[in-house]
């Protein structure tokens, strides 16, 4: 087949059995093949990774560095052709693509500097004549597993940081996106790894990545996706004592307060709500109103929202791409006819729409008349679906926005210093917004949420330099043998 992508194994590109990549706004439209790696070659991998984790862990922080400052130039330098890739293969619109390209080019770039500024610590010990030094090291091999909604932006995230501090690499795209991972793992090859650093081995997570998870040569896991398979891949790693941080599901509030510029609160939600399809974890999908302002801020939404233009990615016009497959559109459409059921009163949107490409397109849908404890409001359908649900003033709106097994992101619209700052202080969230949508995050800063949304350390540094600060003898003075307190 020559528009094969193979997997990268130890430096090789190595067959495997071809899976096509479709187009969700044209299925018509294969974007191209690419290999499903077997369990034994995902071992060969996990093998090559540890061998070749000695001099990678040891290598000049100035290679290092060249390597990923390398990455991020040619990444910029593509960025249309690649936003078109990555649209193409996931449906997000090209702007969104073209964005989240750039994104991923910014990420190498922080971390080709901080390869430069790893830094220790040097301390007095409590035991006198000795010196303490704190250093940070590789903790090895590293696995990530990526979901689909990010084509590029997790894997650069992810790969990035565990590349810049010295571990080797077995990256596991999603089965339904890997030809931005595959362009992304291409691009750091040429740019100078040595062989067995960066190993890429698409396919099922059932075959790929639970031989990762299952293996005791993975030293770290770092994974965003379901909470179910985040759970499992958590025992996982437990049972391994592997260290392990998982990104995984949100239902992320939006407040309306009486007092909120109702138009920045609009934009907020539904751009939050609907942009990238719906399809990001921090997306908004529940919307809790303060009754004063309720009829009228659901009558804007919709107006807002049957003005969206939905239709083929790569359109100049189009404003919401198509849902990324089918199964996820019948998800959704499970969702929206539980939401009818439960009582909640559908006001616009959740159709199937024709466009004139064969693709999985559906109109935003929005529901209002929600309460907390309906399915809508509580499991995270990852669509274009959002709930309304009415509250009586500040201090109800924080109790349902808390209300939730989640706590990833959480915004609200209010002009009140002492309503924001409240908000910001008490939700339980990893990340707060203020007038601003719940999705769209800086890229050197923590990400991360509470409760069931994360677990491990949070994502700033998504494989963070180790996670084991090592502390050990730095000098030893003449009479220190002759110390009697306690040693570590
Ligand atoms: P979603 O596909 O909804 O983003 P998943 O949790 O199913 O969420 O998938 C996220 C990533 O985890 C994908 O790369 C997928 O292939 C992988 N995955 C799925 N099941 C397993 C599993 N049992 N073990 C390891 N990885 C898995």
């Amino acid at each position: 087949m020559s528009d094969l992508h193979k997997n990268l194994i130890d430096g090789a590109w190595v067959d495997g059995d071809a899976a096509p990549n479709v187009n969700p706004s044209d299925v018509s439209d294969i974007v191209g093949h690419y290999a499903r790696a077997s369990a034994d070659q995902t071992r060969t991998a996990i093998g090559a990774a540890r061998a070749a984790f000695a001099d990678w862990s040891r290598s000049s922080p100035l290679v290092r560095h060249g390597i990923l400052r390398r990455a991020s130039d040619e990444i910029l330098a593509r960025k249309d052709e690649l936003g078109r890739l990555l649209s193409r293969e996931e449906g997000k619109t090209l702007a969104e693509g073209v964005g989240e390209v750039t994104r991923a080019a910014q990420i190498f770039d922080f971390f080709a500097g901080e390869a430069l500024r790893l830094a220790g610590e040097i301390l007095p010990s409590v035991r006198p004549g000795v010196g303490v030094e704190i250093t940070r090291e590789a903790v090895g091999v590293v696995g990530i597993i990526t979901p689909w909604n990010f084509p590029i932006a997790i894997p650069a995230w992810k790969l990035a940081p565990a590349l810049c501090y010295g571990n080797t690499v077995v990256f596991k795209p999603a089965d339904l996106v890997p030809g931005s991972a595959w362009a992304l793992v291409d691009i750091l090859n040429r740019a100078g790894l040595q062989k067995g650093v960066l190993n890429l081995v698409m396919g099922r997570g059932s075959v790929v990545g639970q031989t990762m998870a299952d293996s005791p040569d993975i030293d770290a896991l770092t994974f965003t996706g379901s909470q179910g398979t985040g759970a499992a891949l958590a025992l996982a790693s437990a049972r391994h004592m592997r260290k392990s941080q998982m990104e995984m599901g949100g239902k992320n509030p939006f407040v309306v307060l009486a007092d909120a510029d109702l138009s920045i609160a609009a934009d907020c939600v539904v751009n939050g709500a609907f942009f990238s399809t719906g399809q990001r974890c921090t997306a908004s999908s529940r919307i809790i109103v303060d009754k004063a302002v309720y009829s009228g801020f659901v009558d804007l939404l919709a107006e807002r929202i049957q003005g969206l233009r939905i239709g083929h990615a790569l359109r100049d016009d189009t404003q919401i791409g198509p849902v990324v497959d089918e199964s996820q559109l019948s998800q959704n459409e499970s969702y929206i006819a539980k939401g009818k059921a439960e009582g909640a009163r559908l006001v616009t949107g959740g159709d199937r729409l024709n466009r004139d490409t064969e693709g999985f397109f559906q109109s935003p849908a929005l529901f209002a008349d929600c309460t907390n404890d309906m399915v809508i409001a509580r499991e995270e359908i990852f669509g274009p679906v959002a709930a309304v649900i009415p509250v009586d003033g500040y201090d109800e709106a924080l109790a349902v926005a808390n209300d939730t097994p989640f706590g990833l992101s959480a915004g609200i619209a209010t002009t009140s210093l002492k309503h924001a700052t409240d908000f910001r202080r008490n939700a339980e969230a990893g990340m707060v917004m203020i007038n601003l949508p719940t999705a769209g995050v800086d890229f050197h800063v923590p990400f991360g949420g509470r409760k069931a949304s994360s677990f491990g350390p949070a994502n700033r540094d998504a494989m963070p330099p180790n996670f084991s600060p090592r502390s050990r003898p730095l000098t030893r003075s003449p009479n220190a043998g002759q110390c009697k307190g306690p040693t570590p």
